[in-house]
């Protein structure tokens, strides 16, 4: 396999910046542009031993760096990797990153060291894909869960549900093909209990990444209503800044202002909408329209009424465009005496939140039903959590056939065929953790990956 090099640090200056080699080649190729101080050639370093010295090409010295070496297989990839660490100028890792490819790197792909990583063993498949979970983890929950998947959690459940089922596979095929040995006949009734045990446990699973997905990726959420109802206060109040602007002229949303928000242990990927309301004026009408839409994509809908005010059509005719979504009704300004009462609404009472935007206590009124309403409430990853939605599919298709295999065992079906479905759900699983999976999944894998990890 190649010798391969990137920039491991992100392209920005910054203090430090890292060019990760890695293959057979990596410290031979280090030799040739680093000189570490001490005067012992590079060659000879230990694994786990770092050198401070020059960088340097033909014409001179680039940058003065530290030099870490890995041997194989003690290294992320599990080969001979060299770690140079100078300087986070732009142009010092561009020149140091050439001269290494000059001297025979290959140009590293989207997670190539990763891929290494895996095709050495080092990891499986689910856990390379959380290790992108790890570095793009915004919140303490999504961390702690990603950072579990790294080590193994989601892998040594899915091993576990799998080895189940080829031990359940193992006693179903000896039963079948020897039917006249003195092999104990397999008990339909604890078939059937490891069936469904499996498939609950993957079902949880499932589960969990539907609702984990407010802690890991956020919740596409869209804060609309008339104008001046006070949604551009609300945002400010959500995102702890001042990027809406706020002012008492209607219509001065003119149009989508956009934030991500963590908010306790969730994201919210929250859209402050123009008001929505009938206008003439065309730069608003656009502002209105893009609203509409961004509603109608939006998971979750805050809808925000002016609770000091008599509830008009326009107010109406939100509350029945945002009926079929997942919405929370914030009835704003209950600093001031209420025009109307939340039963008088065609919304449920339990979705309705009095608040005042201008009070830093709404946040707390408002977090316990975004919990609920985003399935975020009592969020547990102890099991695992699932990296992408690709170990979710794997999951969804074992657990299919694992319902299939059940019910073909209701019926009455034979052995053989609950052996078909039971094949399906471990291939399902081998395919989740990259024991039996094919180079176009591993390669799909990685073409999300940043270069460099
Ligand atoms: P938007 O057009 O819906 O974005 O409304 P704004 O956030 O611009 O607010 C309109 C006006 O209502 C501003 O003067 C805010 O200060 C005021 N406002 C917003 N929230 C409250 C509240 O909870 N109580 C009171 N009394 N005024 C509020």
């Amino acid at each position: 396999m190649s010798t391969i090099a990137a920039i491991s640090t992100p392209l920005a200056a910054g203090g430090i910046g890292v060019i990760r080699i890695s293959g057979e080649r990596a410290i031979e190729i280090a030799s040739r542009c680093f000189r570490p101080f001490h005067g012992r050639p590079v060659s000879e370093m230990k694994g786990y031993t770092a050198a401070y010295g020059s960088v340097f090409d033909e014409t001179g010295e680039i940058d003065d760096g530290v030099l870490t070496v890995f041997r194989a297989p003690k290294s992320y990839t599990g080969e001979n990797t060299a770690e140079i660490s100078c300087h986070g100028g732009l142009l010092i890792l561009q020149k140091t990153l050439r001269l290494v490819l000059s001297l025979g790197a290959q140009p590293a792909g989207p997670g190539e060291f990763t891929k290494r990583a895996f095709l050495n063993g080092k990891m499986d498949l689910a856990q390379a894909e959380s290790v992108m979970r790890l570095i793009s983890a915004q919140g303490e929950l999504a961390l702690s869960a990603a950072r579990g998947a790294c080590r193994g959690t989601v892998s040594r459940q899915i091993d576990a549900i799998c080895q189940k089922l080829i031990e359940t596979d193992a006693a179903l095929a000896a039963w079948a093909d020897y039917p006249d040995e003195d092999i104990p006949a397999v008990e339909p009734g604890a078939l059937a209990d490891t069936l469904r045990d499996c498939a609950g446990r993957l079902g949880r699973l499932i589960g969990n990444y539907d609702n984990g997905r407010a802690a890991t990726e956020g919740v596409n959420t869209v804060i609309c209503g008339k104008p001046n109802v006070g949604k551009s206060t609300l945002m400010n109040l959500l995102s702890g800044g001042e990027r809406s602007i706020v002012t008492e002229i209607a219509g001065t949303t003119r149009d989508v202002v956009e934030q991500t928000v963590r908010l306790g242990d969730i994201v919210l990927r929250l859209s402050d909408t123009a008001g929505i309301r009938e206008t003439d004026e065309p730069v608003e009408q656009i502002g209105v329209e893009r609203a509409k839409e961004k509603t109608d994509e939006a998971e979750l809908v805050l809808l925000v009424l002016d609770r000091s005010r008599e509830t008009d059509a326009e107010d109406l005719a939100l509350l029945r465009r945002t009926q079929h979504k997942n919405r929370i009704v914030i009835l704003n300004k209950c600093d001031r005496p209420a025009a109307f009462s939340v039963g008088s609404l065609p919304a449920a009472a339990e979705d309705c939140v009095s608040v005042s935007a201008k009070d830093a206590s709404a946040v707390d009124a408002l977090l316990p039903v975004i919990l609920r309403k985003t399935g975020a409430a009592g969020l547990d990853f102890t099991e695992g959590l699932l990296s992408s939605e690709r170990q979710r599919q794997c999951c969804e298709n074992a657990r299919a056939s694992l319902l299939q295999a059940l019910e073909a065992l209701e019926t009455g079906i034979t052995a053989d065929a609950v052996t078909v479905d039971v094949d399906a759900a471990i291939d399902a699983l081998l395919t989740l953790t990259g024991k039996k999976a094919g180079e176009a999944v591993v390669e799909e894998v990685f073409r999300s990956f940043c270069v460099g990890k």
